[in-house]
């Protein structure tokens, strides 16, 4: 049997132990045999006192409960029940049962569920702040159209904008972190990506760690969610931190990648065709197979508690794939590690990019712009944000309400 079993006599001393039991406590048989339980439990690391027949005489049945081995790193089930012959007590019969897998996964999904309760307050406070944000930005660019060119306040104004704008980037990844996001897809110069966000990543891997970028001579354009491709490169790259702590490099690179029947053939996934390839190069410890396994199952992590969450990766994937992408890895353990992710590229003949949007005021419309807005204080600002343009506008509290402000209002 996997469980231990020893037969415990009226002093507490061992009259037999099956074969699982000799592995357990680590010695032969004939020195199990007569030995005081306590003393055996000592030699495992177990210094509590433990008397089997006072506890069975006491409740006059079984005694169960819980038993941590610190020495074995081993949780164990622990039964004691009276050994009967007839109506002589001759002893107490104890079963340890290895439990360490068990409570691990119960560890596991406590920290599932508490991920998830995170993921529905952040969700929830992200919706609240980003309201707040779109009313702060909103009469902030009505101040800002009204004052002159050179109005002195206009530069800290300015920067009361900008901040706002960071403050809703940040409710962006938390919204992406709770998964309420969906993705905002529009054509995306992977390059321009990989620059715009290369400030932030060095900040992420500090200074022991060179970064280096290795972009493609070729505009490759795919339809990407910015936000999104971001956060996956800061996953990335806070794994290849954490993978060098010692110091090292990061490459970042990007080229043209051709998937053919023979990369779907040998990889057993993909869609032929022309992708985009981001690929992140570190010098770190590397994986082993066992951990490439699992490395995008969430929650899955080699890190210590509190160090790691297991998202970083699961988060990715999640993210490549709802582009249409792949993302797939080459390490070995203590040979670094390149993740790489394709993304489908952009026929640029049917696509027209443009480099910047064209910033000028647009001109106010004649047209009558129906709003239902939950929100009062967002629904006031969007109000007078469209007014200011010159349109009219009616509001609606919610759904109901619009539908009865749109008959009321049908010919207008
Ligand atoms: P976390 O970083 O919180 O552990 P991730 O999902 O980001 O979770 O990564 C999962 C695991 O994959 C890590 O714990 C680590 O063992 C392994 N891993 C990820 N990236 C690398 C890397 N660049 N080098 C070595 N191991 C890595
Ligand atoms: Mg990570």
């Amino acid at each position: 049997m996997n469980e231990t079993i020893i037969l415990i006599d009226n002093e507490d001393k061992v009259v037999k132990v099956n074969r699982t039991g000799t592995v357990f406590f680590n010695k032969p048989y004939v020195d199990i045999i007569k030995q005081p339980i306590n003393d055996l439990f000592r030699s495992i690391g177990i210094h509590q006192e433990i008397q089997p027949l006072a506890l069975v005489k006491h409740s006059g049945t079984y005694e169960e409960g819980e038993m941590f081995f610190p020495e074995k790193s081993m949780w164990c089930f622990v039964t004691v029940a009276p050994a009967w012959d007839d109506k002589t007590l001759l002893g107490t019969v104890c079963i340890l049962t290895d439990i360490t897998q068990l409570k691990k996964l119960e560890g596991q999904l406590r920290h599932a569920q508490k991920m998830e309760a995170i993921g529905t307050l952040a969700g929830g406070i992200a919706h609240d702040f980003n309201n707040i944000l779109n009313i702060i930005m909103g009469y902030g660019s009505l101040v800002q159209d009204s004052l002159g060119e050179d109005h002195p306040s206009r530069a800290q104004l300015n920067e009361v904008l900008t901040a706002a704008e960071r403050a809703a980037n940040l409710t962006k990844r938390l919204l992406a972190f709770s998964r309420k996001q969906v993705a905002d897809l529009k054509p995306l110069l992977i390059n321009e990506s990989v620059i715009g966000i290369k400030k932030m990543l060095s900040r992420i891997i500090g200074e022991d760690i060179e970064l280096i970028t290795d972009l493609s001579d070729n505009k490759m354009l795919i339809m990407a969610d910015g936000g999104q491709i971001e956060q996956v490169l800061m996953n990335l790259t806070t794994n290849a931190r954490d993978a060098m702590p010692k110091g090292g490099s990061l490459t970042i690179r990007t080229g043209l990648f051709e998937i053919d029947d023979r990369f779907v053939e040998a990889n057993g996934y993909g869609e032929p065709g022309m992708y985009a390839r981001i690929s992140t190069t570190d010098t770190g410890v590397g994986m082993d197979e066992e951990t490439q396994k699992k490395m995008f199952e969430p929650f899955f992590t080699t890190k210590e508690i509190g160090k790691g969450t297991g998202l970083g990766l699961s988060i990715a994937y999640g993210i490549i794939k709802q582009h249409k992408g792949f993302i797939n890895i080459s390490s070995e353990a203590g040979k670094g590690t390149t993740f790489n992710i394709y993304l489908p590229l952009l026929q640029e003949a049917h696509i027209e990019y443009r480099e910047s949007e064209d910033a000028s005021p647009l001109k106010g419309g004649i047209e009558t712009i129906l709003i239902a807005e939950d929100d009062a204080a967002v629904r006031d600002m969007s109000r007078i944000v469209l007014e200011s343009f010159g349109y009219s506008v009616i509001i609606a509290e919610d759904g109901e309400d619009a539908i009865a402000k749109f008959t009321e209002n049908r010919d207008k």
